[in-house]
């Protein structure tokens, strides 16, 4: 089968991947096959590829086939799985798999299992033609999604609903977003669905754009104002939801999020010293459970929430990725087969 294969991370500009041929694997006990059609590329990709978590373990090993919101086809089955059929469309998200046993696992937090595989990063994932997925880890696709578009659901779609439920968002509520990329559209879109009104805070002209399409009561141009100063200045935010890799934006939350309200961090931030006397909640959010996964899936069936996607040919993985680091991908990148 045709792969993109990291032998050693580095910098994705000097190119550190290669289209190499390589067998088929061969799924084992309690796994399948997938013959896979789309996979998206996530700036966590990006970041194993140029070795930024080698310090997490990040990649587990190498070389590596990156990628992990994948959706294909059933192509066959190890010993020990039952409920598939050859063709069945299915979808893998980052969590490959999980102990079932641990504390974490046995109460609906198994994203936090401390000995689970990452799809992408400790195993092989989806940026090849086939890949091998954990039969109890994967997700049935409604035929009412594309495959390319229902890709970023398995990664963008379960961590913004994921971070909207973290928030506990309720009706009439204002919610701002930072950051409107691959994750972020989506919590725009999850938010709105709860029934919060958006402000969007995003940095470049593609997102302002993305932010009057996707219907924000306000948009505020961060790379020309505070959004700290001009949101607390008018009462501030219920909550605030980060996916902007960004200190700065990240402080802005703080302040912009009024008292007693929640700041949802989905990535890693320096937010400074916290005034306890605010009562403000700061909570981090990573990806979401197998249930949540579900729901995210029947949600955009019905047609309520929409992946936005531009597909690239899977020999362009390198390029694609260089694209997302310069910033010149508006909503998703997904690698078509
Ligand atoms: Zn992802
Ligand atoms: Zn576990």
């Amino acid at each position: 089968m045709k792969a993109v294969l990291l032998d050693k991370p580095g910098p994705i500009e000097e190119s550190t991947l290669r289209i190499a041929d390589l067998d088929t694997p061969r799924p084992g006990s309690g796994q399948v096959l997938i013959r896979v059609e789309a996979c998206g590329v996530c700036r966590s990709n990006l970041h194993t590829i140029e070795g930024d978590w080698m310090s997490f373990g990040v990649p587990g090993k190498l070389p590596i086939i990156p990628g992990h919101e994948v959706v294909g086809t059933i192509a066959g089955a190890g010993e020990d799985v039952a409920g598939f059929a050859t063709g069945d469309r299915v979808g893998v998200q980052p969590l490959w798999s999980t102990c079932e046993r641990c504390d974490y696992c046995l109460s609906a937090r198994e994203q936090l299992c401390l000995t689970k595989e990452t799809t992408g990063e400790t195993v092989d994932g989806g940026y090849a033609e086939y890949m091998v997925a954990t039969a109890s880890h994967v997700y049935a696709v409604p035929d009412t999604l594309e495959s390319a578009e229902a890709a970023p659901l398995f990664c963008p779609g379960l961590t913004a609903y994921s971070a909207v439920s973290t928030a506990e968002v309720s009706p009439g509520q204002r919610v701002a977003v930072f950051g409107l990329g691959g994750v972020g559209h989506m919590v725009a879109q999850f938010a709105r669905l709860a029934g919060a009104d958006i402000v969007a805070v995003v940095r470049s002209a593609l997102h302002l754009e993305l932010a009057r399409e996707l219907g924000a009561e306000r948009i505020i141009d961060a790379s020309a104002v505070d959004a700290g100063d001009a949101l607390s200045r008018d009462g501030g935010v219920d909550a605030s939801i980060l996916f902007a890799p960004s200190n700065a934006l990240a402080r802005q939350a703080l302040r912009a999020t009024r008292r007693g309200g929640t700041i949802v961090l989905g990535v890693n931030a320096d937010l400074g010293e916290l005034s306890f006397f605010d009562n403000k909640r700061v909570i981090g959010s990573v990806i979401g459970n197998r249930v949540q996964m579900r729901e995210v899936l029947r949600i955009a069936a019905a047609g309520k929430v929409r992946a936005l996607c531009e597909a690239f040919p899977l020999e362009e993985a390198a390029a694609t990725l260089r694209r997302l680091k310069r910033g010149e991908i508006r909503a998703r990148a997904v690698l078509v087969a």
